[in-house]
């Protein structure tokens, strides 16, 4: 699973396959720059500051980001060096076309020591997870051979508990705690925002193609695989590391929190009526609980003891 992710990302356009929030309205990137702009204050204003990304896509979320704290944080936004964190020689060119003063990274080992502020949206769902199956006393795990899944017995995998499949995602647990190590260190922020469940999910392999489920065993490098995020292994993760964990909180009460229909309204004044009914409809997909609301997610990673982020407290 994880080679065949791998090559999907490597070469392809996955936006002809799904669409993500910054690619649905320009206001969640917007209010993600503001969102930083205030934590960047919460952190003491460092200059220089790092302002990271983890899988930035096409890179519309830190453009919009970068458009709207240009006009309303100016010393925030000329404090920051911007470092992006890309696997896909693809992406990589599109996002150099719209930023192209960010540096580029593998991953985060590479980034420059000091106060950050990280944004992952979208990125652990897309690492590769491992599936035990648990009946009784009996652990085994899931495998595909020959285009089918088979399950070998194992020893009980550490730290999983419950019945039948359950997922472990040990590259994000392992990205969670080296990341959450480094913003107790340094110090700094991460804004984690994915689908996923606060507990382990269960079975939630999926792919998705073309804007359609798939077969995840058919369609392999061809088809996005996903699986949702168990936001409370991402938190005991950081935690272990020492690192203070807020949220999840559901996406739609953090950008409603965040005022994002209060946005939405304000971009509609002259403009037409389409594009102003365009951009509440956009807010409304990224807040309702039947579209993305709910099932996606907001958690913060931050030093130690650190006060109620934006958005995170009622
Ligand atoms: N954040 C963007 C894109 C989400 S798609 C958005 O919201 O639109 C997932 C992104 O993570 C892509 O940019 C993909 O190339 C990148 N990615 C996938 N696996 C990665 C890895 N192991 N390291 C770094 N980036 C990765």
């Amino acid at each position: 699973m994880a080679r065949a992710n791998a090559a999907y990302y490597a070469d392809r356009d996955p936006f002809a396959d799904f669409t993500t929030a910054p690619e649905i309205s320009q206001i969640f990137g917007e209010i993600i720059g503001a969102w930083a702009a205030v934590v960047w204050e919460m952190l003491g204003r460092p200059n220089p500051v790092i302002l990271a990304e983890v899988g930035p896509g096409r890179g519309t979320l830190m453009a919009d980001a970068r458009r709207l704290t240009a006009r309303v944080a100016a010393e925030f936004h000329a404090a920051s060096a911007l470092h992006f964190i890309e696997t896909s020689p693809r992406l990589r060119g599109e996002q150099a076309r719209r930023l192209p003063a960010a540096q580029w990274h593998d991953d985060l080992s590479t980034v420059p020591a000091g106060p950050m502020i990280l944004i992952a949206n979208e990125f652990l769902d897309a690492l590769p997870i491992r599936q035990f199956r648990h009946e009784g006393e009996a652990w085994s795990e899931r495998f595909v051979a020959d285009g089918a899944f088979v399950e070998l017995p194992c020893d009980a995998p550490p730290h999983l508990d419950g019945e039948g499949i359950l997922e472990v995602n040990e590259t994000s647990d392992r990205f969670a705690a080296d990341l959450a190590a480094r913003l107790v260190a340094e110090p700094g922020v991460a804004l984690i925002l994915d689908y996923g469940s606060a507990e382990n999910p269960g079975d939630s392999l999926q792919a998705i193609r073309s804007a359609r489920p798939a077969d995840p065993l058919q369609a392999a490098g061809q088809a996005d695989l996903t699986a949702l995020v168990d936001f409370g292994a991402v938190g005991r993760a950081a935690a272990s590391a020492g690192a203070g964990v807020q949220g999840p909180i559901s996406q739609g009460v953090f950008l409603q929190r965040l005022g994002i229909f209060q946005r939405a309204e304000r971009l509609g004044l002259g403009r037409s009526a389409e594009d102003a009914a365009g951009l509440m409809a956009g807010a409304r997909r990224l807040v309702e609980p039947l579209a993305m609301g709910a099932l996606f997610k907001a958690m913060a990673i931050t030093p130690p003891s650190f006060p109620s982020l934006p958005g995170f407290a009622a």
